[in-house]
């Protein structure tokens, strides 16, 4: 344990609540060196849908690597740029009537993010993007800009400027639709805000808290758009490829977001790999105007296309990522209803939830108390209040119920302690 500690830098931050060393992993379990099991609810952030070390995507990979194909491209054309171009355009967007461009940025969400704020403010020669509170959308400068939380804008160490955060769906606890807060300041020449290039926004917010914006507030939030002009930009990074239940998170709301961008479970396989999708028309981009190394990373573009194939050629995946979803949430309601002296409510979509702790602190302890009995999950939300859901999609019903069997216990051991506490 201690090179990480000597020579990692200080700004490493999962390795410090699951202070152990991980070996192998497969599905939903990863192991770690002492031989222990843990079932992972984080599931890399959302960047495991599939599962770790999917058998026909490694497969897909070793064939791939074995034959010596071609790693590193830039963005030359190779054949495996061109099954996935193929694939994505046939299985994801012909299907849903999507006229959408794909660009390769970098291989982060961050980039795809940044490209996505660039392109609009490029198509639009306007400045300002529209954010919402507790939205993420990266750690680069661009994509700090637009986030909400404070500890991670005060990283930046300049102005984070260009960007007005306006009310995510809810935040005034239902008694204004918050879309209208946007409008008015838009119809109000003396509102101060300078007209957007741009909003950006997740239909849920996953590192804020998985605060759940509803199909109303989002065509709200999509009209709002169109009749002022402004580009509609969703940040599906987290919520895509299935999180929610269809392919792109905002399907069910019927809206069509003039960009898209997408990363986190696109390889599936948790390769770097993320993209820009936009309308055709958008497509402004000067040749190489944003440019980057890792461009065409081949390794990423075989497991997406093997992703797609067995997972997004039909239905079926969707309809078992909602069936887990109700069986889910109905286990986290009765947890949240044992102890309604610690968790306020549940939350979420699809197989993205939460529960909502009264402290930040209990939230902590029970993440804790889970890893110390062999299950990863993280906290979320503006204070860390929120302990958070991600797991993978086809996650077997039997480490279903033991995940969940083990956060009952640790939040149970939780509450005794707090009451404990109380007590003395
Ligand atoms: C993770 C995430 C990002 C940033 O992706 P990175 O690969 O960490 O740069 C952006 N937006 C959302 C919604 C995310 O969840």
């Amino acid at each position: 344990m201690q090179v990480f500690e000597q020579v990692e830098s200080e700004v490493r931050s999962y390795c410090r609540n699951w202070p152990t060393v991980f070996t192998t992993a497969k599905g939903s379990r990863i192991n770690d060196e002492q031989g222990k099991s843990y079932i992972d609810f984080f599931a890399g952030a959302g960047s495991l849908n599939y599962g770790h070390n999917h058998p026909v995507l490694k497969e897909a990979l070793m064939g791939y690597l074995a034959e010596d194909n071609v790693v590193h491209t830039l963005d030359t054309y190779s054949v495996a740029k061109r099954r996935f171009l193929e694939t994505f355009r046939d299985v994801v967007l012909a299907p849903r009537n999507l006229d959408y461009k794909v660009q390769f940025p970098g291989p982060a969400g961050n980039n795809a993010v940044e490209a996505a704020l660039k392109l609009a403010r490029k198509y639009t020669g306007r400045e300002t993007i529209v954010s919402f509170t507790n939205g993420f959308h990266g750690m680069t400068l661009g994509a700090l800009a637009v986030t909400g939380n404070s500890m991670k804008r005060g990283g930046a160490g300049v102005p984070l400027n260009n960007a007005a955060t306006m009310p995510y769906d809810n935040y005034m606890d239902g008694r204004t639709p918050d879309f209208l807060w946007l409008r008015s300041l838009l119809e109000d020449p003396g509102s101060g805000l300078d007209r957007p290039a741009a909003v950006i926004v997740e239909t849920v917010q996953g590192e804020g808290g998985i605060n759940v914006a509803s199909d109303e507030w989002l065509r709200g939030l999509e009209a709002v758009c169109r009749e002022h002009e402004l580009l509609f930009i969703v940040d599906d990074i987290q919520m895509g490829c299935g999180r929610t239940g269809p392919f792109f998170s905002f399907e069910r709301a019927g809206i069509t977001p003039d960009i898209v961008t997408i990363s986190k479970s696109l390889s599936g396989m948790g390769l770097p790999f993320a993209l820009t999708l936009m309308k055709s028309h958008l497509d402004v981009w000067e040749p190489g105007e944003h440019n980057g190394t890792f461009r065409g990373f081949a390794p990423a573009f075989v497991t997406a296309t093997a992703a797609l194939e067995t997972f997004w050629r039909t239905d079926d995946f969707t309809a078992q990522v909602d069936a887990n979803a109700d069986w889910l949430d109905g286990r986290l309601r009765g947890i949240a209803e044992s102890h309604p002296e610690l968790v306020i409510t549940t939350r979420g979509r699809g197989l993205a939830r939460g529960l909502v702790f009264d402290e930040p602190e209990h939230a902590g302890l029970v993440c804790q108390e889970a890893f110390a009995n062999g299950l990863l999950m993280e906290t979320s939300g503006g204070a860390d209040e929120v302990v958070k859901f991600l797991p993978p999609l086809n996650t077997p019903r039997s480490d279903f119920e033991e995940g969940v069997d083990i956060l009952r216990e640790a939040v149970a051991t939780v509450a005794k302690e707090v009451s404990a506490k109380e007590q003395a």
